[in-house]
């Protein structure tokens, strides 16, 4: 697809209904940057848990800690990457401890004002697909084309388990199913940028959808608007 524009394309949605997918694959196509905005808490509750730090109730130092806390995306090997600190970070952001703590880590206004800097900076130029639960209401409240993503939870549940069943040790399908409603329910429910529909956001269920057809969707909105610039 030809992208003479440089847009911003902002896909939110529950945990594990497709979003990354569908960015990556989207970015790929237009030639873009694609930020996985999630690796971005998972990175910083990587931090919490390497450093002993309780994430059940905001810690007290926790400004301090976060100005110990740099991340930044590098390509390795052809993929984009998630360093902490100068560490990359692959499937160690998706472990089960890092899973369990990271609704409650991104629930801290402090962490999420952190990170939310960094996304905006990354669409200064435009020309970026990014993935996560308050891009098209928060980091990017203007984008020029917003989806919300959503899938019934036990296909979610089903495609998740699928994903880390090699790399993460002993999990079972109820375990990843009860995890994906107490994140979604945290994400939903927290006071600072609760996981919502834009009002202006396209809604895609990816129920029934397989990798292609819902890259395909996507694609027509995106092609719809790149037509009528
Ligand atoms: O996208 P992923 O499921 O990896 O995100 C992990 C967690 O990070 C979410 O459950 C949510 O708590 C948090 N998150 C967020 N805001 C974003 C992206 C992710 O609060 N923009």
């Amino acid at each position: 697809m030809e992208s003479k524009k440089s847009l911003i394309v902002a896909i939110d949605g529950y945990s594990s209904c497709g979003k990354s997918t569908i960015a990556k694959d989207l970015a790929k196509e237009l030639g873009y940057a694609f930020i996985d905005s999630g690796a971005m808490y998972r990175a910083v509750s990587y931090y919490f848990i390497e450093n002993d730090i309780k994430a059940t109730s905001k810690p007290e130092n926790l400004n301090e800690i976060l100005k110990g806390i740099h991340i930044h995306f590098a390509n390795v090997d052809g993929i984009n990457t998630i360093f902490l600190n100068d560490k990359a970070l692959t499937s160690e952001i998706r472990s089960k401890a890092v899973s369990s703590i990271v609704s409650e880590v991104a629930a801290m206004s402090e962490v999420r004002a952190k990170l939310v800097a960094l996304q905006q900076s990354y669409g200064a130029t435009g020309g970026l697909v990014m993935d996560g639960r308050d891009i098209g209401t928060v980091v990017f409240p203007d984008a020029d084309l917003k989806f919300f993503v959503t899938a019934d939870i036990d296909v979610r549940s089903q495609r998740r388990f699928d994903e880390v069943k090699n790399t993460v040790n002993a999990i079972t399908l109820d375990q990843v199913k009860e995890n994906l409603s107490h994140r979604d329910h945290i994400d939903s429910t927290r006071e600072d940028s609760p996981l919502t529909q834009a009002p202006d956001a396209t809604i895609i269920d990816t129920t029934h959808h397989t990798r292609e057809s819902q890259v395909e969707e996507v694609k027509t909105y995106v092609a719809k608007l790149l037509k009528g610039n």
